[in-house]
């Protein structure tokens, strides 16, 4: 399978709009950025996007998917949804899995859009497209439902936090174990003392605890420094960056 991060930014993005912070200012003059929060997993020539973000249009021109093949709602915030439209113009159908709870709340937004809802329930395994997907409840408050998920291969996993704080359930944590490469939120550096997200020391830490082979950081914030310094000191995620496994 590969992985293509297709935005590694919070639900603000960087640069923020109006922002005149280092790292904002070293975004426009270095020109680059990071669009909200997507991920795509290709499989079997199928393409399957983790979350649909606000930057939906221009993550799939710039990864050249042509086709959609099914999506995977983690949560109901904007910055997680909200571009689903984007290629809803382009094609019909679109196969949509997550909690009930979840596909209720974004559908409340979409309501004028026709898709396929399908749910799915955390910690039952289900098979698309050769990989096989577990989600997991992680912890995000106030959001009734917050998912993770888990991405298997004949041989490999790849572990999605999803949006969370360090106080998840033990159930999931046990699906968490043993990652190949684990995606984790990690929104600010360390220091920050976050209820809805989880900062950079407690990512590492959990990612370590779990045995991850490989961590790298996702929904990523301005309170960073610049992208080329930071990366000195944290496994930062860029947009458009690929794993393969
Ligand atoms: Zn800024
Ligand atoms: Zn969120
Ligand atoms: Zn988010």
């Amino acid at each position: 399978m590969e992985i293509v991060l297709l935005g590694t930014g919070d639900a603000t993005g960087t640069p923020k709009i109006g922002c005149n912070c280092k790292t904002c200012r070293d975004a426009r003059i270095e020109g680059w950025c990071r669009t909200r929060f997507s991920i795509l997993v290709k499989n079997n020539g199928r393409n399957i996007l983790i979350d649909t973000s606000p930057d939906m249009r221009l993550q799939l021109l710039r990864a050249d998917v042509h086709k959609v093949d099914a999506v995977i709602w983690t949560h109901g915030h904007y910055d997680h949804f909200a571009g689903f439209g984007d290629f809803y113009r382009v094609q019909n159908g679109v196969r949509v899995y997550s909690a009930r709870e979840v596909l209720k709340y974004i559908g409340g937004f979409l309501h004028f859009m026709r898709y396929r809802p399908i749910e799915r329930e955390a910690y039952s395994p289900f098979e698309l497209f050769g990989l096989k997907i577990t989600l997991f409840d992680v912890n995000h408050p106030p959001m009734e439902r917050s998912l993770g998920l888990a991405i298997e291969n004949s041989s490999k996993k790849v572990v999605i936090t999803g949006d969370t704080n360090t106080n998840i359930p033990e159930e999931s944590l046990e699906i968490m174990r043993d990652a190949d490469l684990m995606i984790a939120d990690a929104i600010a550096p360390e220091g920050f003392n976050l209820k809805k997200h989880m900062n950079a020391g407690e990512a590492y830490r959990l990612a370590k605890s779990l045995n991850a082979r490989k961590v790298i950081f996702t929904h990523i914030s301005h309170f960073y420094p610049p992208h080329e310094e930071a990366s000195a000191n944290y496994p930062l995620g860029r947009d458009m960056q690929r794993f393969v496994l």
